[in-house]
């Protein structure tokens, strides 16, 4: 089959693919059209935390198709109440919003704090955000996101959003009046380098927040439930945001997003203040469900140390490796900057079956499965040690 072809002709041309057409999965592994079999450390983009045709999942999405894929939300349905309540829980004493996508997410979490901020004044609008922050692709999102080639050819943008310097938090005092409504962070960037942010730019941030009377909204939606070997990442840091999103992982493959606010506020959206067709779709729900109930203390501490271990392992390829800059992670988020372009290194991987990817040119990111072992992480590490004298 020539599927680049196919891409030319048929659909927008908005992703550079490479040309492999994937047939199936398991557990670690995905198989391409020629059997040819990969290891993979990208998850579908911090999606697949448990790899691939999880029987337990399938089982599921099987049970809950038999009985209806969709009802709208015109009606309860056990499987959507069950995960909000999980996910209120998990946060304590909040309510959600579900919808599907991460940036769905985003864009909910955007409007409320606007409703919020505005109901007390109405030039209560504006929205931090942080330099090379990814909170997705809407109108809202985008703007939102601090990063200017994607901006390009969308002029003009919501002109609300102010970007300050991501783990200085004298550049959010310089932006921050009673125009700002809320503070958008992720707590650590994927899309933007597998940046970590600071212990006390964070607990400044929250502090700041609640002085000025400014929502922290925390975009979790790539680390968090269990990436970094908490249930939220912000648990690292001991402070609470008053919004926290989540979907990538959330649904098992399926879309799924949620926007959880804090229960002392959620009177502000009220009948008709937002909605979704799909948004909770009983089907991704009860996949979510699973997902959850699997999320358990063992699996976050087993992702905990294995991310130590994996860390440990590059730590000593940077000693090793001159072209490499700097290491970093937390739990199964994990990246290794390069003092030149990495795109070479995904290649070289790919034609040797591990699949991994690069944010921002130089940082080679892993965001494997929580299943993910030792054996695997040294098979992959011994292949990197072997190709980056190359580079
Ligand atoms: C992926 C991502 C989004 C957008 O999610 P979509 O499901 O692609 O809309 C938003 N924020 C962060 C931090 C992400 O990693």
């Amino acid at each position: 089959m020539k599927h680049k072809n196919l891409e030319k002709k048929y659909m927008l041309n908005v992703y550079k693919r490479f040309p492999i057409y994937f047939v199936k999965g398991k557990g670690m592994y995905l198989y391409d059209n020629k059997g040819k079999k990969y290891l993979d450390f990208l998850s579908g983009i911090a999606v697949n935390i448990f790899g691939y045709a999880n029987s337990v999942l399938i089982k599921a999405i099987h049970n809950q198709s038999k009985k209806f894929t969709h009802v709208s939300n015109l009606f309860y349905t056990d499987t959507q109440v069950k995960l909000s309540k999980k996910l209120a829980t998990l946060f304590g004493d909040g309510k959600v919003f579900l919808s599907n996508s991460g940036a769905e997410a985003n864009e909910c979490a955007i409007k409320f704090a606007r409703k919020w901020g505005t109901a007390q004044n109405k030039n209560k609008y504006e929205i931090i955000s942080f330099d090379k922050s990814f909170h997705g692709r809407t109108m809202a999102t985008l703007s939102a996101t601090a990063q200017e080639q994607m901006h390009e050819g969308y002029f003009p943008l919501i002109s609300t959003f102010k970007y300050a310097e991501f783990n200085n938090i004298a550049s959010v005092k310089k932006l921050l009046s009673s125009k700002t409504c809320a503070c958008l962070l992720e707590i650590i960037q994927g899309e933007g380098g597998v940046r970590i942010a600071n212990k006390n730019f964070v607990k400044e941030l929250s502090k700041l927040c609640k002085q000025k009377n400014v929502l922290l909204i925390l975009d979790e939606i790539q680390v968090g439930l269990g990436r970094t070997g908490k249930f939220f990442a912000y648990d690292h840091y001991g402070i609470k945001p008053d919004i926290v999103t989540l979907a990538k992982p959330l649904g098992g493959g399926l879309p799924l997003g949620a926007t959880i606010v804090d229960e002392k506020i959620s009177h502000i959206f009220s009948h008709g203040s937002h909605g979704s067709t799909f948004g909770g779709n009983p089907v991704a729900c009860a996949a979510a469900l699973k997902v959850l109930s699997m999320l358990d203390s063992k699996r976050l501490k087993y992702v905990s140390n294995i991310g130590d271990y994996f860390l440990s392992q590059l730590h000593k390829l940077k000693i090793r490796h001159k072209v490499i800059k700097n290491v970093r992670g937390k739990g199964l988020i994990l990246g290794v900057e390069l003092k030149k372009d990495a795109s070479g290194i995904v290649n070289a991987c790919l034609e040797n079956g591990f699949i991994i990817n690069v944010t921002q040119k130089n940082v080679v990111r892993f965001l494997p499965p929580f299943i993910v072992t030792k054996k695997e992480i040294d098979g992959l590490i011994k292949f990197l040690d072997n190709i980056l004298y190359e580079f």
